[in-house]
């Protein structure tokens, strides 16, 4: 007998789902069961940067699909190897490892810091520092990377190795270095904890500080990378390189693929037998990773993105000006938006969704904007649009009769 649940009875009652399916995409717009037609400003939390069945990716997975779905890592695997190259190519990386999920990228990222240290005969730095409002997936260890009280609570033990800062706080981070340290582990710009970006200047600070006391820089680039900054990474604004990377989501809009990419020095350290994983890389996944990349690194790609970012931006500020009394702040990078809210997030997520368009709430009472990267104009304007009606319904009803500001 299932567990009672308000939907879905057999299914483990751990998300909050919304009562709406979706049976087909086409670009940011979704159709739902009863065809209704929603715009997707969240992209499956900044999976489906290519919008939904971009043609070129569905083509590839079907060629892949009819070909070898497959064989394991006991062979090579051209397209892997190719999809490696392209990687190290683009990036500061000279090895890649593949992961099914960020998280699983995360923690070939937390092992590869401590061979490191273990391989030059300082097996006891294996610790990380982290950051407050940090998220990096759900397993033992990334919950304790992540540090949130709500993700601990009653799996036993905190996983040892992670010690937290503030977020925003420069000396923290000196102050928290002892002779364990391993490395420092951040999102470039934190997704569920709020859209909250680490300066340029504050990225050169640590990287400067890794070099200094010989300590690894760990990007979790999951939610932030591949074009969503408009960059390819997001570590790339502030011209500096880590160590070690984490990626996911939008490398395989939509396929299940992540990858660990690290310096030859750190690679150096994983011996064969020293990590592994049955599907990563998988012949499915290295086909849709290549095609994503076709698309991502074509000429004028990420031009495009941060002039989308641009104009989005100038719309929100608009409303952030005609609802002052709903939003307080815009913030992010690119097409990673956040709205600070001054009502509960959840609230505007909800109205929102009644205009049909699709929003994400995260943590700091932010709302997440995070539209495909191939937004077109005219989904632009409608979702701005359905923003803008969602922010005076609720402006209306906390003011009765108010007028929006001009
Ligand atoms: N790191 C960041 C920054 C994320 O946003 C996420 C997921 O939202 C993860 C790690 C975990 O990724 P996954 O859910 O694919 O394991």
């Amino acid at each position: 007998m299932g567990v009672a649940s308000t939907m879905g009875p057999s299914l483990l009652a751990v998300y909050n789902r919304h009562p709406v399916a979706f049976v087909a995409g086409r670009g940011a717009r979704l159709t739902a069961e009863d065809g209704s037609e929603y715009l997707d400003f969240g992209s499956g939390v900044a999976v489906n940067a290519l919008g939904h069945a971009h043609p070129h990716l569905v083509k590839a997975l079907n060629e892949q699909a009819a070909r070898l779905w497959h064989t394991s890592n006991l062979y090579r695997m051209p397209e892997g190897e190719r999809l490696a190259s392209r990687l190290t190519e683009a990036t500061f990386a000279d090895a890649v490892f593949f992961t099914n999920s960020g998280v699983e990228a995360l923690e070939c990222a937390f092992k590869m810091a401590r061979r490191y240290h273990y391989s030059r005969g300082e097996g006891h730095r294996y610790r990380l520092i982290t950051f407050e409002g940090a998220f990096h997936g759900r397993t033992l260890a990334a919950i304790a990377a992540g540090g949130q009280a709500k993700y601990l609570e009653g799996f036993g033990p905190k996983v040892e190795g992670f010690d937290q800062v503030p977020f925003g706080d420069p000396g923290a981070v000196e102050a928290a270095i002892g002779d364990e340290t391993a490395g420092i582990l951040l999102e470039p710009v934190q997704g569920e904890g709020g859209m909250r970006k680490f300066s340029a200047q504050e990225l050169r600070r640590l990287r400067e500080l890794c070099d200094r006391r010989g300590l690894l820089l760990v990007l979790d680039e999951v939610q932030c990378g591949m074009g969503r900054t408009g960059r390819l990474f997001a570590h790339e604004a502030a011209g500096i390189t880590p160590d070690i990377m984490a990626i996911a989501k939008a490398i395989g809009g939509g396929f299940p693929l992540g990858a660990c990419l690290a310096t030859e020095a750190v690679a150096k350290a994983m011996p064969v037998g020293s990590h592994g994983s049955t599907y990563g890389g998988n012949p499915l996944a290295m086909a849709v990773g290549n095609a994503v990349l076709d698309v991502v690194l074509d000429e004028g790609f990420l031009d495009k993105v941060r002039r989308s970012s641009l104009r989005l931006r100038q719309h929100l500020a608009r409303l952030r000006d005609a609802y002052p009394s709903l939003i307080e702040e815009i913030r992010g990078e690119g097409l990673m938006i956040g709205l600070k809210c001054t009502i509960p997030n959840l609230d505007v997520v909800q109205a929102a969704m009644q205009e049909r368009l699709l929003t994400i709430a995260a943590g700091d009472n932010v709302v997440r904007l995070l539209p495909p990267l191939v937004l077109t104009d005219q989904e632009m304007s409608e979702g701005v649009e359905r923003l803008d009606r969602a922010l005076g319904r609720l402006a209306k009803a906390a003011v009765p009769n108010a007028i929006p500001a001009k």
